[in-house]
């Protein structure tokens, strides 16, 4: 199913072929193929061909060739796009457009990518299944009864579509890799601060970093280093750095709290026989992190609190979705604020409210606090002795759409991911192998700013997957 790579693809671009037909033939297929899959919300049809127009001219008048000339780039829908809507999955935001364009966004056109549409996404990023959009559940290519993942399902069902050699997700507790996993394609949730917020819509801001999705290593690598980058927009930005990397052999640290309670048998043992098998390659020993035990409720209680906080701004008064006045400001907020937001939404806010809440901000919200610092810690001393740390980026395999009722199974579903969030580390997913025909995917973490580590250990998942 998979097309030719970005590389290849851009390569072709740059060389002379005309970057209007190839945007005119992926918006055909996403015409023809999306229905069934739904990962897009807004197809951006016009502006993309006008700048795929724009490039071509470029190219013939001898300009200089971007990094992603001519690419089509798949975004989630909870980055601003300058003149285009965009709605955050959620009916709270109906009509608006952003005036700007978020500093990836900025970063993609000045590498010569095309936006060529905006995807679906769990509203506000809050799920991990796609299912909590108010514009319907996103599809799973491999198998259209399945959920694609979450939060980012749109962009990681539309490049396992091929509608799209790349697309950016944002990763909040696992929003990239849950749905690269699932989708069995590679996706990057950067160290904290090394991609710029500055115009993503923020759900738990501490937590959270813009991430590349891609059908391989390579393609990944190559939107990373064009969306990377210092932004004093961003008060959380940092300067960059590289951990050297030396040519000797790796060693990977795979703890066992990854196969706790919640893993499928099914998943464990196709990460482990991966595991096994990549042991002749490179040094693989089990190690233990204990504080790992903690970090799903610890996720949880920091996530909702900043998201009670984060959600505050949305009243409808300013922008967004306005229902009928009330006859007075409480009124109307609760009519704008009960009609726009989805349950899940309403879940979050009213319960990281609770946890922040006077009485209950130590028992919660501080005490959370002190187990993400047990957390990064944990991971500091692990990352002394191992290169990488690797185990499943899922628990489960993908799940059928309206499988999972119960909030907290869902919850469940981030056990894996949510770590490198608290930590602020960086961690891929690649896939690593099939059960019950359906993908799995090894999940790589390294220490802040190795990424470089992750491309190269990755490299070789996808050599022995
Ligand atoms: N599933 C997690 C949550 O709902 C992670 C979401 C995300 O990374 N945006 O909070």
């Amino acid at each position: 199913m998979l097309p030719r790579s970005a590389i290849e693809t851009r390569e072709e671009l740059a060389g002379g072929a005309s970057v209007e037909e190839y945007v005119l033939s992926l918006l055909e297929r996403i015409r023809r193929e999306d229905p069934k899959i739904n990962s897009f919300i807004t197809i951006c049809d016009g502006p993309a061909i006008e700048a795929a127009k724009a490039l071509d001219r470029k190219r013939r008048e001898g300009g200089k060739l971007g990094p992603l000339f001519g690419l089509a780039v798949a975004v989630k829908d909870n980055i601003c796009t300058k003149g285009v809507r965009t709605t955050c999955g959620s009916r709270m935001l109906e009509g608006f457009v952003p005036p700007y364009d978020a500093t990836v966004i900025r970063r993609l056109k000045g590498a010569d990518a095309i936006v060529i549409g905006k995807t679906n996404m769990d509203e506000f990023a809050m799920g991990s299944s796609t299912e909590n959009s108010y514009f319907g559940p996103t599809r799973n290519p491999l198998d259209p009864e399945r959920v694609a993942g979450g939060s980012s399902g749109g962009s990681a069902a539309a490049v396992a579509s091929a509608f799209a050699p790349l697309a950016l997700g944002s990763d909040t507790g696992g929003s990239v890799r849950c749905p690269a996993s699932f989708c069995s394609i590679v996706g990057l949730k950067p160290t904290y601060g090394t991609v710029s917020r500055y115009g993503l819509i923020s759900y738990a801001n501490s937590l959270e970093q813009i991430g590349p999705m891609a059908s391989n290593i390579g393609d990944c690598e190559l939107l990373f280093d064009v969306i990377r980058g210092y932004d004093p927009r961003d008060n959380t930005s940092l300067p960059q750095k590289r951990v050297e990397i030396g040519e000797g052999g790796l060693r990977i640290g795979v703890p066992k709290e990854f196969f706790m309670e919640g893993v499928q048998e099914a998943v464990e043992k196709c990460v482990r026989d991966f595991l096994d098998k990549m042991g002749s390659l490179v040094e693989v020993e089990e190690i233990s992190l204990p504080s790992l035990a903690y970090a799903l409720p610890t996720y949880y209680i920091i996530a909702m609190s900043e998201a009670s906080s984060n959600l505050a701004r949305y009243d409808g008064i300013r922008y967004g979705l306005r229902g009928e006045d009330g006859s007075d400001w409480n009124e109307t907020y609760c009519n704008n604020r009960g009609m726009g937001f989805g349950q899940e939404v309403k879940r979050r806010i009213i319960l990281g409210t609770y946890a922040l809440s006077a009485g209950y901000r130590n028992r919660y919200y501080i005490r959370a606090q002190k187990i993400r610092t047990l957390i990064r810690e944990d991971f500091e001393r692990a990352f002394k002795e191992f290169d990488l740390i690797a185990g499943p980026t899922m628990p489960v395999l993908p799940f059928r759409i309206g499988e999972k009722l119960d909030p907290v199974e869902v919850y469940m579903c981030d056990i894996e991911t949510v770590p490198a969030n608290l930590a602020g580390i960086p961690a891929i997913s690649v896939p690593c192998g099939m059960s019950q025909g359906l993908p799995v995917g090894l999940q790589l973490m390294a220490p802040p700013f190795g990424e470089e580590l992750l491309f190269r250990a990755g490299r070789i998942v996808e050599e022995l997957a």
